[in-house]
C-alpha cells in the first residue's frame, strides 16, 4: 500500500528528495503523497525512505490503499518503464 503524510508533518521538506519515484511534493498545506507513484519504496529500497528520514514519524502506511508486494513490484515496473 501507498505511505500517506499527516498532519503532523512540519514541513521540514526533508523526505521529498529521497523519494526514488518522485511521489512526494508540497501540497497545499503540507507535504502529500501521489499514492499511484507510491511504491513503498519496493524495487529501490528495502525501508521507506521518508520514513527513515521523517524526524517527526509522520508518514504511516494508508490503510485504505492495500497493496500487495508483488503489486508494488508491478507498479514499480511500470513507473520506470520496464514492465
Ligand atoms: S515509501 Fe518510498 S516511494 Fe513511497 S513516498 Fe516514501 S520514499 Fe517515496
Ligand atoms: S520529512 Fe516528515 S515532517 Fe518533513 S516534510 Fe516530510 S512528512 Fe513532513
Amino acid at each position: 500500500m501507498s505511505l500517506k503524510i499527516t498532519d503532523d508533518c512540519i514541513n521540514c521538506d526533508v523526505c521529498e528528495p529521497e523519494c526514488p519515484n518522485g511521489a512526494i511534493s508540497q501540497g497545499e498545506e503540507i507535504y502529500v503523497i501521489d499514492p499511484n507513484l507510491c511504491t513503498e519504496c519496493v524495487g529501490h529500497y528495502d525501508e521507506p525512505q521518508c520514513q527513515q528520514v521523517c524526524p517527526v514519524d509522520c508518514i504511516p502506511k494508508d490503510e485504505n490503499r492495500v497493496e500487495s508486494r508483488d503489486e508494488l513490484m508491478q507498479k514499480y515496473l511500470i513507473i520506470t518503464g520496464k514492465a
